[in-house]
């Protein structure tokens, strides 16, 4: 597997196959595909949200506003951005 010699930079973000550190950067490298917890999850909320917000994905008033509230605090600006995008998109 790739990524059992992958390495990804945390500062740069470059991907490299030094263990010890960055060579472009000297930055500190880690597994880019962790088995519990990936640092890039959280953008996966962002994705799934903005899909929900502009109806590609649909969900039923109920869980859909759940799904919202429970996030919200989080994803505000995505939501605003999303929903003036879709807006838009609709007018024209
Ligand atoms: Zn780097």
């Amino acid at each position: 597997m790739i990524q059992a010699i992958l390495r990804k930079c945390k500062r740069c973000g470059r991907y490299t196959l030094r263990k010890d550190r960055c060579p472009y950067c000297g930055g500190e490298v880690v597994n880019p595909h962790p088995p519990k917890y990936s640092p890039d999850d959280r953008y996966f909320i962002y994705r799934l949200l903005t899909k929900i917000v502009s109806g590609e994905i649909k969900l039923p008033e109920d869980v859909k506003n759940r799904l919202i509230e429970k996030i919200y605090g989080r994803t505000q600006q995505v939501i605003e951005a999303s929903s003036q995008t879709s807006e838009s998109s609709k007018s024209s």
